[in-house]
């Protein structure tokens, strides 16, 4: 099956006909349907397929118990009304890579690895990258059993919904001790390539980031009869903590966002009793981060008192800066060098990645394709058909270069 195939039967899966977007939460139906398409096109390679104990799904070719395993793949989960591109364009062109290699008649010395991690984008529980943390030991038992989705599901109960068993969940260090390098194909997820021209780039570090909960509790109210004055109303110190956070990441340097907020009791003519924000920041180092947010607490709960509101905050997840394995990195640099002037740009990114996670136990380089936009995690993401291709193509001669004789 060609890429084109791959891609187009994929397409419609969880894709929102509302918004155009996906809806590819983890342990639902769409992500079900999406790793049946997996197993699927694992098994009609011939490759051999398993599940590890967190619900990743794997396709090998050659025996990975030899070890020094080459392993390539992504994620097929989405945010919410995400694009067809982050996370699919890894696992496609990890199939259309390796098909691109047969073709080549290339020989394999080493194992060869497909991986689609379960849970990457975090939409549902809250917290990214849970397959590969649970594989990792980033993320503990005891903390994902403490998961829980907006309607009050549990992991385990999602995972044994749909078919998984949560009781097996846990670190998984003999897998990641057979693999000696994981390459990710990514969408870029800015325009640091359009910018520069290139169609592929290599990643040189993902950036510190984290997630805060801010919660300003006031008290609820008629929004018609209560005078301005006797108001406890937690909407404004949530605004104003909104622009301060904008302005704290300009003076850095680095970003801030509350992207999702949840308002009690979220009437049209009540004063909120509680307004719920979620800052997510992220900088290229960690002092610039530790200041964004620091600097936003202090504001928040300035603006708070001011507003005779009570302010909690705390850290739901956080991730350290992130360096690539920089002999991995320039070893595909050297491969992916064309003997002309134009070398592959090296790119920082502000986004989170499974291989971010992998870093910390196993070798790991990303390749980035050419986003025209710079647009993710939105129904308007895209990346041009022939800078797919010219992904596959890389992906193939990085696997060829670490994988075959
Ligand atoms: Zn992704």
């Amino acid at each position: 099956m060609t890429f084109h195939g791959m891609w187009a039967e994929l397409l419609p899966i969880g894709r929102s006909s509302a918004s155009g977007g996906y809806r590819r939460f983890a342990w639902t139906e769409a992500d079900g349907d999406c790793r049946a398409w997996f197993e699927q096109q694992a098994r009609g390679r011939g490759l051999t397929y398993e599940t590890d104990r967190n619900g990743n799904q794997w396709a090998w070719l050659g025996d990975p118990a030899r070890g020094d395993a080459v392993v390539t793949g992504s994620h097929l989960d989405s945010v919410p009304d995400g694009g067809a591109f982050d996370g699919p364009l890894g696992v496609v062109s990890a199939f259309a890579a390796l098909d691109e290699l047969r073709g080549r008649g290339a020989r394999f010395t080493k194992p060869l690895g497909i991986v689609n991690f379960g849970d990457e984008e975090g939409a549902r529980f809250g917290l990214a990258c849970v397959g590969s943390r649970l594989t990792a030991g980033a993320l503990t038992v005891e903390q994902a059993h403490r998961l829980t989705d907006a309607e009050g599901i549990t992991l385990p109960q999602a995972m044994e919904a749909a078919g998984y068993d949560p009781d097996a969940i846990g670190a998984d260090p003999h897998r990641l001790d057979r693999i000696g390098a994981f390459v990710e194909l990514h969408v870029e997820q800015g325009r640091a390539l359009d910018l520069s021209g290139d169609r592929i780039g290599l990643a040189g570090a993902i950036w510190p980031h984290g997630r805060w909960r801010f919660d300003f509790r006031g008290e609820a109210n008629h929004a018609g009869t209560t005078r301005l004055a006797d108001r406890r109303d937690p909407m404004l110190p949530y605004a104003q903590t909104v622009l301060a956070a904008r302005r704290e990441a300009e003076l850095a340097g680095a970003v801030a966002t509350f992207g999702k907020i949840a308002v009690e009791p979220n009437g049209v003519n009540a004063i909120p009793s509680l307004v719920r924000g979620w800052l997510d920041s992220r900088a290229a180092d960690q002092e610039s981060l530790d200041v964004v947010v620091a600097e936003v607490k202090k504001a928040a709960r300035e603006y708070a008192a001011t507003h005779g509101v009570d302010l909690d905050v705390e850290r739901e997840s956080f991730t350290p800066v992130v360096e690539f394995d920089h002999a991995l990195r320039d070893e595909l640099a050297r491969i992916l060098d064309t003997g002309t002037d134009l070398k592959v740009p090296v790119l920082g990114t502000g986004a989170g990645h499974d291989a971010g996670i992998l870093s910390g136990r196993v070798p790991t380089a990303m390749l980035f394709v050419r986003n025209p936009t710079g647009v993710s995690h939105s129904p308007a993401e895209c990346a041009a058909e022939d800078d797919c291709v010219a992904g596959v193509t890389a992906l193939a001669d990085a696997l060829e270069g670490l994988a075959c004789t």
